[in-house]
């Protein structure tokens, strides 16, 4: 018996969708293999990177928000040796616009750090920034909810694996240091770094640097910190990241956060200009985790002004309306 032709036609119109989704999604798999897809705008921003990297979906991802008061004291996190971040010679540091931040690459193989209560050495792999538009955001980590203008990350890879790219997803296979930033005098140090964005204005733009000490950039106190397990804060997300972020900021002038701000830019050199500003990925759940101090100093109530204004601002606001009705 012959099918009828409405039903031949629905089975031929079935087969048609089946045979788009399959093309929808191989288009979508073709797409997520570039690994170019994704950034912190709309359509592409990070709420929609576990599509395409499945581990920013999982439960120990990173920045987290610190909150001091719930640290824990380990004694264990002893202060970091660090071999060769005082030294230029056979360091060679070439400076990138990648289209999602201004990166360092650090190459020689001969910056390393132990101790701080990590058994394994680590080597420096490349530095790079988060910034915000403003100061009150651009740090991906924040401290008791208080975010800052900045935040710099010195990423490092267990030595016991020959390249980065062997690490990345090993446990304990990567250990990234974190500074967060505040708004203070000029700080030569990033003179080096800031005086070279006009020939990285543009992404995939590159420069050489001439060497500067990578210790030079840092605060004076590196002993007092925190410390939790997490991951990458950009795709793939990789949870394999040993996390210390010290207590003690860098400080920068706001004309020099200025220039982050407006003259490197995440776009091609065709394209118009849009500022790579507010490359942060917002703070993710700690879920099982806990994070832990190094010292007493960083475990702390933090004093909260607006919790006391708040209130007696609302009592002032229900008296003046009180009074109001009862002279009325
Ligand atoms: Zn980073």
């Amino acid at each position: 018996q012959a099918v009828p032709t409405k039903r031949r036609t629905i089975t031929m119109c079935g087969s048609v969708s089946v045979c788009l989704s399959v093309f929808a999604a191989w288009i979508a798999i073709a797409e997520s293999g570039s690994g170019n897809e994704w950034g912190y705008e709309p359509g592409i921003g990070p709420s929609t990177w576990s599509l395409h990297y499945p581990q920013c979906g999982g439960s120990s991802q990173s920045p987290i928000s610190v909150d001091t008061a719930s640290a824990v004291l380990d004694k264990n996190l002893t202060a970091f040796t660090f071999s060769g971040y005082d030294n230029v010679n056979n360091i060679s540091m070439s400076m990138k616009n990648n289209g999602h931040t201004v990166q360092i690459d650090l190459t020689g193989k001969l910056m390393t750090i132990s101790g701080g209560g990590v058994s394994d050495i680590y080597r420096a792999k490349q530095f790079h920034f988060h910034w915000g538009s403003e100061d009150r955001r651009g740090s991906e980590h924040d401290i008791n909810d208080n975010h800052f203008p900045m935040e710099m990350h010195v990423v490092h890879y267990n030595s016991k694996y020959d390249t980065f790219e062997d690490a990345v997803n090993e446990t304990n296979g990567l250990h990234v240091l974190a500074f967060l930033f505040e708004v203070g005098t000029v700080n030569h140090h990033f003179d080096e770094i800031i005086h070279h964005f006009y020939q990285i204005a543009h992404k995939a733009d590159h420069v050489n640097l001439t060497t500067f000490p990578l210790s030079g950039l840092f605060p004076g106190d590196l002993k007092v910190y925190y410390r939790y397990h997490g991951s990458l804060t950009t795709p793939p997300c990789s949870e394999s990241v040993i996390w210390t972020i010290f207590k003690e900021t860098i400080k920068i002038s706001e004309d020099q956060l200025m220039k982050f701000r407006h003259n490197v830019h995440r776009n091609y050199a065709n394209e118009t200009d849009r500022d790579i500003s507010n490359d942060f990925r917002p703070t993710q759940h700690l879920n099982h985790r806990f994070v832990y101090a190094s010292d007493t100093s960083a475990i702390y109530k933090p004093i909260s002004a607006s919790g006391t204004l708040v209130p007696s601002s609302i009592c002032i606001i229900a008296i003046i309306f009180l009074l109001f009705v009862f002279t009325w």
